[in-house]
């Protein structure tokens, strides 16, 4: 199938960018990478009038450290953190859970604010976010300035966020982790490059994981920490955890997959996880 007509506006800025939204209202949408977008409009799942081309928006590109954050602008690309010397300083997470973001192909032109903006239960970044305490930074038509909203609050359902529907995603802001921190981004998918069926991406500052920070994702509708399962794992260890796990998570059933089947993978992906963090530095 084909897109049904539109109209294709390219902003220059970002005050272009919030007054064509302002002008359009939902007939319009941002339109970053295309990598989801497209798709759903070739599908006719979404037929906007008009797409708004953030692409070339100069502020919202680039990766840099201020004030002790990694800042990563909303429309860098997911190739772009490919090799990058401050994420691997600061964030070497998401450089785990990287070559699991779809293909190399989608990397090279989708975004990782539109993953964030999107917010696909089964998504790496938003997971990451999660795991690493980011900070989203937004800005709208209607809000005095920017806002900033924790990964925490960012993510409110099923491709649900805390972007009003006239809001631009900005940035993100991670606090740079310190040298030695453990982490493990580990997925479990049919295919490589395919959405997670269950995804895991966990960071702790040494191998005792007292504070652990565990996000699972394609468990739930959003990404999920599990505050008994943290708890668990740092005062009774792993199979505590992993009983922990089985007991809070309750996963949608989806085509392929049973809700049994996530739990249990959910569980195995943990164990990974707690293995990997133990394991290196
Ligand atoms: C075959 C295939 C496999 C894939 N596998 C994975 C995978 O394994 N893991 C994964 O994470 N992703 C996967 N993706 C999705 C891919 O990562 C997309 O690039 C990403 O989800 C969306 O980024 P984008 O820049 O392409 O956004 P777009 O498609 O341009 O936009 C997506 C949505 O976000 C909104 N949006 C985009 N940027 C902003 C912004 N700055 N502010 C506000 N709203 C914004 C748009 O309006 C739109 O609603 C896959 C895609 C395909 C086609």
């Amino acid at each position: 199938m084909k897109a049904a007509g539109f109209r294709f506006l390219r902003a220059r800025c970002v005050a272009e960018a919030l007054a064509l939204k302002a002008e359009h209202g939902e007939d319009a949408r941002f339109i970053a990478g295309g990598q989801s977008l497209v798709p759903a409009l070739n599908l006719r799942l979404l037929e906007p009038r008009a797409l708004i081309d953030i692409a070339g928006l100069p502020e919202l590109t680039g990766i840099r450290v201020e004030r002790g954050r990694l800042v990563i602008g909303a429309l860098t690309r997911h190739a772009a953190l490919t090799g990058d010397p401050l994420v691997a300083a600061h964030a070497p997470l998401l450089l785990e859970a990287l070559p699991y973001v779809a293909h190399a192909a989608i990397r090279n032109r989708g975004t990782f604010g539109g993953s964030i903006a999107l917010a696909d239960p089964a998504a790496e970044w938003p997971a990451c976010c999660l795991a690493l305490d980011a900070t989203m930074v937004l800005t709208g038509p209607h809000a005095e300035g920017e806002r900033r909203v924790p990964a925490t609050e960012f993510f409110r359902g099923l491709y649900a966020t805390a972007l009003g529907p006239d809001d631009l995603l900005l940035r993100v802001e991670i606090p740079c982790q310190p040298a030695g921190t453990r982490n493990a981004a580990l997925e479990l998918a049919r295919r490589h490059g395919d959405f997670a069926i269950v995804g895991v991406a966990a960071t702790a500052s040494d191998r005792e994981l007292k504070d652990a920070r565990i996000a699972f994702f394609g468990v739930a509708d959003r990404p999920m920490r599990f505050a008994e399962v943290e708890r668990a794992l740092a005062v009774e260890g792993v199979s505590a955890a992993a009983e922990a796990l089985a007991r809070q998570v309750d996963p949608p059933a989806d085509l392929y997959h049973s809700a049994a089947t996530k739990r249990h993978l959910a569980g195995v992906l943990l164990r990974r996880a707690v293995d990997r963090l133990r394991g290196a530095a």
